[in-house]
């Protein structure tokens, strides 16, 4: 059993004058008891919450006798998570001042501070009493609310003086059991497409990753030079663009559109999904090709561990167990043959050099995975025994000896798509075929 924490963001609706003005209060107070509790922590090198709790309450609640008593609690919490990670910072010589600034106020609510009511309006505990706030709540709000998850009792609070909202960060859990999965659906990421292999039908998914990382990568450098320049290297509004830009990149942003097909794809199915064991150095043979650029290299390993790491979160919250293989070879050997496969100077086609047979580079890494999944290659596999196709009433698929074509997807199309079509011989996926 896995516990799944999700935060979403709800806001509030626009509040009377007089109601946000509680808040503002309430906010102020908070802040200058988060302030104190941080200055004397880092003053007297207090780390733990227990203690700070212990040193200070009574002052602290002698000084507001109006305000109810957990606030002192969780500002001792989040004072002590600032002087935590402050002092780290201080240890490895990156914080320059004596004490952390204190910024951006959120405050901290716990079981007693706020409940639910009904859900679509929250209670929440001040200094004048409890004060009913209505939200408004939003599809990703209700899609937590209608599956199955249960709010956790931590929950946090923000102003938004301008709108006169509230906006709260509340967290949803679920408890999630891992499924004994019944197959495998294997997972190839390459630069510029995705190869995914269902039941023996291949597909290679265009994901224009190379093109839309550096894309992003060179817009962030022209928008930082030209800014410099105008306003200095810390100006308001190149961080102001940075943030548009970043807000754009993630809307468009591939690895989670293709995690959920992925994800609905392999639970359908009750499959397991297959990855490659990407380690400390991943995706080096892939780069290979690319000239070795250093900065090309980084970006590259950061978006293959993307694709990744958006499939592992996503496929945790289904319970969906995750195979890690290692990659080695996998695209180099004829998964029938077992012997090299020959490709000519940059094809991704390439030619069994025993059967004869034709390959794409992709579909043979998505077999090869695929059987060391069943052989018990995998670090979370158990061993399932060698050669044996027909493990635990599970049967692999071999592939056939014909042509090994996958069904090319392009961008466009599956990026509007929540799943994969239930028929793969659909009008749709045959226009794709190359
Ligand atoms: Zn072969």
């Amino acid at each position: 059993m896995v516990r799944v924490a999700r935060t979403v963001v709800v806001r509030s609706v626009r509040l009377p004058k007089r109601v946000f003005k509680v808040f503002v209060e309430l906010e102020g107070m908070y802040r200058n008891i988060v302030e104190q509790l941080v200055m004397y922590a880092v003053s007297n090198g207090v780390r733990s919450f227990t203690k700070l709790k212990a040193l200070k309450y009574g002052g602290v609640r002698n000084l507001y006798p109006q305000l109810p008593t957990h606030y002192i609690y969780t500002a001792c919490q989040d004072a002590s998570t600032r002087v935590k990670s402050f002092l780290k910072l201080k240890k490895e010589g990156i914080a320059e001042k004596e004490y952390p600034e204190i910024k951006n106020i959120t405050i901290w609510l716990d079981d007693h501070l706020w409940r639910c009511d009904g859900y679509t309006s929250i209670n929440i505990a001040t200094h004048k009493g409890w004060i009913t706030i209505d939200i408004e709540s939003h599809k990703q709000y209700w899609k937590y609310v209608n599956r199955g998850w249960v709010l956790s009792s931590e929950a946090k609070v923000k102003l938004n003086k301008r709108n006169k909202q509230l906006v709260i960060y509340l967290t949803f859990v679920k408890d999630v059991n891992k499924y004994k999965h019944r197959g495998f659906i294997p997972i190839d990421v390459n630069e510029n497409s995705l190869a995914m292999l269902v039941n023996g039908v291949a597909y290679l998914f265009e994901t224009n990753m190379k093109d839309v990382v550096l894309g992003y990568y060179y817009r962030r450098k022209r928008v930082q030079k030209k800014y410099d320049k105008l306003y200095g290297k810390r100006s308001r509004i190149k961080r102001k663009i940075f943030k548009k830009l970043k807000e754009r990149y993630r809307k468009n942003d591939v690895k989670l559109k293709i995690a959920n097909i992925i994800v609905r794809a392999a639970y359908e199915k009750q499959y397991a999904i297959v990855l490659e064991d990407l380690g400390e150095k991943p995706a080096e043979s892939m780069i290979k090709k690319i000239k070795n650029d250093q900065l090309r290299h980084r970006i590259f390993q950061a978006s293959f561990k993307g694709i990744q790491k958006a499939i592992e979160k996503k496929a945790k919250e289904y319970g969906i167990p995750i195979i890690y293989v290692n990659p080695k070879n996998t695209s180099k050997t004829c998964p029938i043959h077992k012997v090299k496969i020959r490709y000519n100077n940059n094809t991704r086609i390439g030619k069994c050099s025993k059967g004869g047979e034709l390959w794409h580079r992709d579909v043979v890494a998505c077999w090869n995975l695929l059987i060391k999944a069943y052989l018990g290659d995998g670090s979370d596999a158990p061993s399932l025994g060698r050669s044996d196709q027909n493990i635990d009433g599970r049967v692999m698929p071999l592939p056939s000896t014909a042509a090994h074509d996958p069904i090319v997807v392009k961008k466009l199309l599956w990026t509007r798509w929540k799943s994969l079509p239930q028929t793969q011989n659909a009008t749709v996926l045959n226009k794709m075929k190359r």
